[in-house]
């Protein structure tokens, strides 16, 4: 049987001042029910949630994924978690986790309808293999998201820039992805921009430069793609944000899609064209995002 790890969360208050959090979660049995049938703000995705990568139990990148959190949870109105208890609760979840690479989700969603707090809870297994894919890669598809670039202005209750728990979409443009015969997609803005994965973030090699779609709130800010960008930026390459045409997607000296379990898989092929793949630096990468980092 695969090995789980629930923890349950007290959301306590954001000013809350404590050294110790121990007592504000509580392990519970992973395989048992653990949610209300009220719990009806789950079932609507009305919640935020992160998946931080865990490799030989040092958790990756906790920070910068709790940050995250945190404003995924501003721009959906809910209370704001806090920082150093959710460290905590993750640091226990680290713990329990075994050899090899585990994935630690952190959920928040807003509760029991008309409750008095939020349900919070994290959760710690064994993640896919995914070896194979950071060397032989991915075929990506285009996918129009039906939103222009500039629509996360006009329009933020859409919460495009939030990793809210409803992921129907997302999960239904890799279905789609799969029926085209491609491994993942690469969301396009209706005016013709690249966006990002439906989970993971876009990063692309022109010349001696990389860049990345700007992260202007209609797309989330990848964790990932910061820790890749800290590496390249130290190997002496330039790297930048942008505002990148679809039309130059096939055009890149290589691409990936990076994220923080599967890490960095080189993209083979964009709508069947196919896409130089620079094996020696995605093993590079690889490496670096398999290291131990905060
Ligand atoms: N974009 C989306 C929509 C995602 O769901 C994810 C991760 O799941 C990412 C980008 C990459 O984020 P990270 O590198 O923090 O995993």
């Amino acid at each position: 049987m695969t090995r789980r790890f629930a923890l349950m969360i007290d959301p306590v208050a954001a000013s809350e001042e404590r050294e110790d959090f121990s007592g504000t979660f509580t392990a519970v049995d992973a395989a048992a029910p653990a949610l209300s049938v009220g719990e009806l703000s789950t079932q609507r995705g009305d919640g935020v949630f992160e998946s931080i990568g865990v490799i030989d139990a040092h958790a990756q990148e906790v920070v910068p994924h709790l940050e995250r959190l945190a404003h995924s949870a501003r721009l959906c109105d809910l209370p704001v978690p806090h920082q150093e208890q959710w460290r905590q609760a993750v640091a226990v979840a680290a713990a329990e986790c075994g050899e090899g690479e585990w994935v630690i989700k952190l959920i928040l969603s807003r509760g029991v309808e008309h409750g008095p707090t939020p349900t919070a809870w994290v959760t710690a297994a064994p993640a896919a293999d995914f070896s194979a894919v950071r060397v032989d890669g991915i075929r990506v598809v285009t996918l129009d998201r039906g939103y222009d670039l500039h629509v996360a202005e006009r329009a933020p209750w859409l919460l495009l820039g939030a990793k809210t728990l409803s992921y129907a979409v997302n999960m239904a443009a890799l279905r789609e992805a799969h029926r085209r015969g491609a491994d993942d997609a690469i969301f396009l803005s209706s005016d013709g921009f690249v966006l990002e994965a439906p989970t993971a973030s876009l990063v692309l090699r022109v010349g001696e430069r990389f860049v990345t779609p700007a992260p202007n709130g209609g797309i989330l800010h990848g964790t990932t793609q910061l820790s890749v960008y800290e590496h390249l930026s130290a190997r002496g390459f330039e790297v930048g944000y942008a505002e990148i045409p679809a039309s130059d997607l096939v055009k890149a000296d290589a691409a990936w899609l990076v994220s923080s379990v599967r890490l960095a898989a080189p993209i083979t092929a964009v709508d069947g064209t196919a896409l130089p793949v620079d094996a020696a630096l995605t093993a590079e990468l690889n490496q670096y995002l398999l290291s131990p980092r905060d």
